[in-house]
């Protein structure tokens, strides 16, 4: 049993502070669905607990079986067993697919020294399962990849690499619906038969209709606001998040938080 947690998390792009004192904590095995307003600062969340050069932590901590992640370069959390699913994911020109997910098996905790056509067959087979053309595998990493397609690269990356967590950042975002039933299948199944830990940043419920969510967050403003189980995610499809928005911006579209050093 892993255990990924994140405790009073603060910090966003150097010089900055976006985060404002977040914890969750996620369990092998549970999926947890965090969603929020644009611009709350989701994605920054990832960048943080992954890494991102040019963001930093500037209190907290993310601890994952004990080890202190932060501080550590992305690489070291990696192979600690963290997988980031980038909202935009990086074109990398030259590199295929295939020798990416090589080198990564080989430089992990278990230092997994895969064949060639071995890695190639988990990534057909990987492909396989979500729907994905094989013949995009073949390209250098994401390069000419529309915004969907990168999506399902990300998740034949996660189905290979087999991760303790995953954080995936709007896993679904440019997918249709066929892709989005098939790579939430993925997910979950990872979840049930590894027991990977998953955070599933996500706007929108048909995501969470197939990823059951053992946890709903809702995060606004650098902050986790409210937890809840699955109803919460359709509540808000419902009503929005205009409830969690402080009164005043509301009322009066002034952000109280204009004045804060962020
Ligand atoms: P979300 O993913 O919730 O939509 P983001 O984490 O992308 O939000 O962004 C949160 C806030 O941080 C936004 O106001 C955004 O403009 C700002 N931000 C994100 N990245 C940077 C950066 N590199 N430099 C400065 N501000 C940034
Ligand atoms: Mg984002």
């Amino acid at each position: 049993m892993s255990e990924l947690v994140i405790s009073n998390l603060t910090g966003g792009p150097v010089g900055t502070e976006i985060l404002r004192g977040l914890s969750i904590t996620i369990r092998s095995g549970e999926v947890h669905a965090l969603m929020g307003p644009n611009g709350s600062g989701k994605s920054t969340l990832s960048h943080v607990v992954m890494g991102r050069p040019g963001y930093e932590a500037t209190g907290g901590s993310v601890i994952l079986d004990g080890v202190e992640l932060l501080g550590l370069p992305t690489w070291k959390r990696a192979q600690a067993g963290l997988f980031l699913g980038l909202q935009y994911p990086t074109e990398v020109p030259g590199v295929s697919l295939a020798e990416m997910l090589e080198t990564s098996l080989a430089s992990g905790r278990k230092s997994r020294v895969t064949p060639h056509a071995d890695v190639v067959a988990a990534m057909r087979d990987e492909a396989d399962r979500i729907g994905f053309d094989q013949r995009f595998l073949e390209r250098a990493l994401n390069v000419g990849l529309s915004g969907g397609e990168k999506k399902r690269n990300e998740t034949v990356q996660m189905g290979v690499l087999k991760p303790s967590f995953a954080i995936l950042d709007e896993i679904d975002s440019g997918l249709d619906v066929d892709a989005l039933r098939a790579v939430s299948r993925r997910v979950l199944h990872a979840a049930q038969e590894d027991g990977l830990g998953v955070l599933a940043i996500t706007h929108y419920q048909r995501l969470l209709d197939e990823l059951t969510p053992d946890v709903v967050h809702v995060f606004v403003k650098g902050t986790i606001v409210t937890s809840g189980g699955p109803d919460l995610a359709r509540e808000l499809e419902k009503t929005g998040y205009e409830q969690y928005l402080p009164e005043q911006s509301v009322a009066t579209g002034v952000d109280p938080f204009a004045d804060l050093p962020f």
